[in-house]
């Protein structure tokens, strides 16, 4: 794989300064139905700026049974404004209370299996990852070969702050999670999201009184 993660390093390079759709189209064209869109659904940039030029590409939400119902809603406000082609995959467990004891393993059963199970027999994966999100990140290619799924990454807005995805979702007029304008900055499930103060990361709501940052999605 080394050629071939040197050649992604170069393309990913190439894309630091074209215009976002020129990821999308290259990711349409290499991958067609083997590529798909993990959305997180907290808010629907990505999946605006994908569909303009792959429209029909399949997304897929991690339906983790602890989402808020304004983010289930959120799902079906945005499905209905693109006609997604939106897979749910659910864990293969019923809810429990995991997430009071070991919040690594209720990720590993609620987001990392199924999402794998989503992965299954594709090429590449596509998601809305931000350097600017959390240290974490912050040197996240455009694309990538990502070791623990086996896959091409593709980051199509990577490098963009956190005003260029307020400026875009204003000009596009995106319909916001109703959770956004009550502080909620990084909205992921009900047990492990709180609402931040002024000043504080946007990620510093997930997890809080952890040392948990991430929930392994992203490596
Ligand atoms: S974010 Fe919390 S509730 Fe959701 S899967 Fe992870 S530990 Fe479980």
């Amino acid at each position: 794989m080394t050629a071939d993660i040197a050649t992604l390093a170069e393309v990913s390079e190439g894309f630091e300064t074209a215009p976002v759709s020129s990821v999308v189209k290259w990711a349409r064209d290499e991958f067609g139905d083997e590529i798909v869109l993990a959305a997180s659904f907290q808010d629907c940039v990505l999946i605006d700026v994908a569909t303009r030029v792959f429209p029909d590409v399949e997304v897929v939400f991690l339906d983790t049974q602890y989402h808020f119902a304004e983010t289930l809603e959120y799902v079906e406000t945005v499905r209905e404004r693109y006609d997604l082609n939106l897979s749910i995959m659910k864990p293969l467990i019923e809810p429990d209370d995991l997430w009071k004891t070991d919040v690594d393993a209720c990720c590993g059963a609620r987001k990392i299996q199924p999402l794998r199970r989503a992965l299954q027999g594709k090429r590449a994966w596509m998601t809305g990852l931000r350097r600017s999100e959390a240290a974490t990140r912050a040197t996240a290619p455009i694309v990538g070969w990502d070791q623990g799924q086996g896959l091409v990454k593709v980051n199509p807005i990577a490098n963009w702050t956190d005003q260029e995805v307020e400026d875009y979702a204003r000009d596009r007029e995106l319909p916001e999670h109703p959770l956004a304008s009550q502080s909620y900055a990084s909205i992921g499930c009900w047990p492990c999201t709180r609402p931040v103060g002024d000043g504080e990361d946007a990620r510093a709501g997930r997890w809080a009184g952890t040392n948990k940052i991430e929930c392994g999605l992203h490596g």
